[in-house]
């Protein structure tokens, strides 16, 4: 069952626009009872529910009003504190904000806030920008990060093409390495090995998924872990679930920063984790965990999906199934992350039926995925910070003690 709320009584002076009405569709503008609907939302409210809707709902949302829709037969079923008749309100492209009633909603008003991903990891570019520039000044080192791309899925091309793109505009360099679908995992380790060796790499990228005839595990922990920008070995996961410190996974870390920009109280709150790959679901809970949220996971075998999320103060998608978790499943004022990324722009949550019950959503494309980007390069600036200080610690103590004998006498 949905969550309760209060509701203003549905009163025919509320109601705005009736005259204009050309069909038997309704908005309703205010705080719809679902919890009056034992077994979920009638149809009559979930089926009216258009694309040309949706922009509707998220301007409305942005203003802290909740709107849901119904046709005349379901209009009587459900609270509302204000009714727009179809007609009145679609014909009205610039309705003021200062024409729509407030003073009947309730005071535990819900604003679906859209968590603009670019905007945030654009303001951390741009400081990255100037932190690699200092950095490349003082140490005559441009930071590169190398990413290794097995087959050829057009969507993981796009991904590291995106990502080389990125480094550039960032003042790195960027390597691409692309190797056959037929690659072994023996081969694709040599590789890995080979650029955790070249000291001009700081980074290194495994891009996923790869072939499925490759052991996945084995080519990630191949890659050493002072150059595991992307979070992906076994040792990053623990110091991850563990301590913290070391480089975390990118997406989930992204997350979590947007998470904090838009000023989410973590601890004490239910988070549900929709996946539990080790790249996305499966550390993106241990973080969640770490900052005090009571953690559920969901997968493919779990039970009644649908009552897990609505259970969720904080709702993380990382499945990979277009619009799998439905608007009506939200809990009202819930956060919504939505880390999927279909075809076709879609994510894994259906995002405009989500909008008027979601405190704060991520859009897809440009909530999480501009993030993670700006995680891994920062973590590939901060490698290359690493390495540097490691080589100069051993330029001063090799000046400082001479060569080592047992080595000079070797060269001799
Ligand atoms: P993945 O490795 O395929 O994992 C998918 C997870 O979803 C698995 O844990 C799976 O459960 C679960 N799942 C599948 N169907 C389900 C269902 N019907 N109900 C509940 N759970 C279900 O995928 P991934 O690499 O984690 O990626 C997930 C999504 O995130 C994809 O859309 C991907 O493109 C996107 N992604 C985005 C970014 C970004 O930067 N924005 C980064 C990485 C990934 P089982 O474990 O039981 O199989």
């Amino acid at each position: 069952m949905l969550g309760a709320r209060a509701v203003a009584p549905i009163v025919p002076s509320n109601c705005l626009g009736w005259n204009n009405c050309r069909s038997d569709r309704y908005l309703l503008i205010g705080y719809v009872d679902l919890s009056r609907f034992e077994s979920g939302v009638p149809d009559a409210f979930r089926g009216s529910e258009t694309n040309a809707r949706y922009a509707d709902h998220a301007r409305l949302a942005r203003v802290g009003i909740t709107t849901g829709e119904c046709t005349s037969r379901g209009i009587d079923r459900l609270g509302a504190s204000h009714i727009l008749c179809e007609g009145g309100f679609m014909s009205t492209e610039d309705l003021s904000t200062e024409d729509l009633p407030t003073e009947n909603l309730p005071s535990q008003n819900v604003a679906a806030r859209i968590i603009d991903g670019r905007a945030i990891a654009d303001a951390a570019l741009a400081d990255l920008s100037v932190r690699t520039r200092q950095f490349r000044d003082e140490t005559g080192h441009v930071p590169c990060l190398a990413a290794v791309i097995v087959g050829a899925d057009p969507a993981s091309k796009a991904y590291v093409q995106m990502k080389a793109k990125r480094s550039v505009a960032v003042a790195m360099t960027s390597r691409t390495v692309e190797l056959p679908v037929s690659t072994t995992t023996e081969e694709l380790v040599d590789v890995l090995r080979a650029l955790s060796a070249d000291p001009s790499i700081d980074g290194i990228l495994l891009q996923h998924p790869v072939p499925g005839h490759i052991d996945e595990r084995v080519a990630f922990d191949a890659i050493s872990a002072d150059k595991d920008v992307d979070g992906v070995t076994s040792a990053a996961f623990a110091a991850m679930a563990l301590t913290g410190g070391g480089f975390e996974s990118c997406t989930p870390s992204g997350i979590l920063r947007l998470l904090d920009a838009t000023g989410v109280e973590l601890s004490g709150k239910h988070a549900v984790v929709v996946g539990r790959s080790p790249i996305l679901g499966l550390p993106m809970g241990m973080l969640l965990l770490r900052r005090g949220a009571t953690v559920t996971y969901c997968h493919s075998r779990t039970v009644d999906l649908a009552a897990h999320v609505a259970s969720a103060d904080v709702a993380i998608a990382a499945v990979g199934v277009p619009e799998l978790i439905k608007g009506a499943w939200i809990k009202p004022g819930a956060v919504v992350i939505d880390a999927g990324y279909n075809e076709g722009n879609v994510g894994d949550v259906e995002y405009a039926a989500a909008l008027p019950h979601a405190g704060a959503i991520t859009p897809v494309p440009g909530g999480v995925g501009p993030m993670t980007v700006a995680v891994l390069l920062e973590q590939t600036l901060a490698a290359a910070v690493r390495a540097a200080e490691v080589r100069a610690c051993s330029e001063n103590h090799d000046s400082r003690v001479g060569p080592d004998p047992a080595i000079a006498s070797d060269r001799l």
